[in-house]
């Protein structure tokens, strides 16, 4: 494992030019993680502490992601014969497909014969584990420090990942699973990515799509469930972090891996799962969460119509109480309600217009989810997300009146959680897309 000190230098190098001369971050020691991102001098609320290029950007390649998506610059292509012309088998335009960028991957894959995927219409198309494993494959193409940087960062161990390598294996003729210190490398490389890359919107004209970007600072930095800054990301290849408070000098710059409006519940179990860790901040150990009540789910006693909220913190399988009349509810009970709100809401978010969203939400919702649970202030992110971006101008005053108390109720929430100038808050004052 790479020192502080050593991290730090190859931190520099990758920063280059976005380095600013005195910053005021440095990467150090952290009690809770190994190492961490420190503050060496106060930062103003709102403050930009660093930007970072992504270090090795690649396609996400998830379930229902398009897939014919340029892999180098990430435009559109057309619904047909859309796959590199040197035939690597990779979605690229004509314009990349001769460029520098995409050569070394490009040799690559065809030396290793990926298999043709036939479609129905016996046009070639791609296979999703080969582009999945993309983003690991350009890791071997970076510079010495660059690649120094990837071996010097944290992997959780994850048998996971070694199914995700003979799948994309799986893809190829001669793929190199002979080389033994290439799988070894390619094992450390997808440990890194799976437990450091983010997900990054990017917009190419109309097209949105997200990227898979490893942004090394970024990912340094330690998780807080109300972080002190919060990153967004400038067109899939920048991150940008800000302080989302007022950092004192020597404090740890925090940043969340959850969702910032996730339950108590749901941000522990994906801590655990995604992460190996359960969270210890303030937030964790107050079941109300600072009188949020995002966890709450309605009271199944009959003629009680009270808050049931986990009585243990930091733990998967909390046990209920109802705050009204007492009772205890078995995890297993509550889960199956929380489930049903969850399936539910998105189901309807899915399927329906904004109006149809508005009437579920302020009309159906209350009849089996309090208004404070995570899901439906969820739903009412949605329907402001969806009015901000689509149709500007068809919406009647009534929509936008509910629209505007959707906003202020969220505004509430981060208030109350300390939240600061956060991205969600800029986002929704839409000071940032
Ligand atoms: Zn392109
Ligand atoms: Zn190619
Ligand atoms: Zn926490
Ligand atoms: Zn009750």
């Amino acid at each position: 494992m790479a020192t502080p000190a050593e991290l730090a230098r190859l931190i520099d190098l990758h920063l280059d030019d976005l380095r600013d001369t005195e910053p005021k971050w440095c990467v150090g020691h952290s009690e809770v993680a190994g190492r961490g991102v420190f503050a060496t001098a106060d930062i103003p609320e709102g403050e930009i502490i660093f930007r970072e290029r992504a270090l090795v950007v690649g396609p996400t390649a998830r379930k229902g992601s398009i897939l014919n998506t340029c892999v180098c610059c990430h435009k559109l292509l057309p619904v047909k014969d859309f796959l590199c012309k040197r035939n690597c088998t990779l979605p690229v335009c004509d314009v990349c497909s001769d460029s520098q960028v995409h050569r070394g991957e490009c040799d690559w894959f065809i030396r290793w014969q990926p298999m043709d995927l036939m479609k129905d219409d016996s046009s070639v198309t791609v296979n999703p584990m080969s582009l999945r494993i993309l983003t690991a494959i350009r890791v071997f193409l970076l510079n010495t420090n660059q690649r120094a940087l990837v071996n010097a960062m944290q992997a959780n161990a994850d048998r996971g990942y070694r199914q995700e390598i003979i799948k994309a294996a799986q893809c190829f003729r001669k793929f190199p699973t002979t080389d033994k210190t290439f799988m070894d490398n390619l094992f450390r490389v997808v440990g890194v990515l799976n437990t450091n890359a983010f997900e990054a919107p990017c917009r190419r004209g109309d097209h949105d799509t997200l990227v898979r970007g490893l942004f090394p600072l970024t990912a340094i930095m330690n998780h807080e469930c109300t972080p002190n800054a919060s990153h967004y990301f400038d067109n899939g290849t920048m991150a940008v972090v800000r302080a989302a408070r007022f950092i004192p000098k020597g404090a740890e710059i925090t940043t969340t891996y959850t969702k910032i409006l996730w339950s108590n519940v749901t941000r522990c179990i994906f801590l655990k799962m995604t992460k190996g860790f359960i969270c210890d901040c303030s937030r964790c150990n107050d079941n109300t969460e600072n009188g949020t009540y995002l966890a709450a789910l309605l009271c199944r006693e009959a003629h009680c119509k009270g808050l049931v909220l986990p009585i243990q913190t930091k733990t998967l399988q909390p046990d209920w109480h109802c705050v009204t009349c007492n009772t205890i509810f078995p995890h297993a009970k509550m889960a199956r309600y929380q489930d049903f709100a969850l399936n539910t809401i998105n189901n309807r978010i899915n399927t329906s217009s904004v109006s149809d969203m508005i009437t579920f939400i302020n009309e159906m919702c209350p009849k089996f989810c309090p208004p404070s649970n995570y899901v439906l202030i969820e739903a009412k992110l949605n329907v402001i997300w969806r009015m901000s971006r689509f149709n500007k101008d068809e919406y009647t005053e009534e929509q936008k009146q509910h629209r505007d108390r959707y906003r202020e109720e969220i505004l509430e929430i981060l208030k109350k959680l300390g939240a600061g100038d956060c991205t969600l808050r800029k986002l929704i004052m839409e000071e940032i897309q």
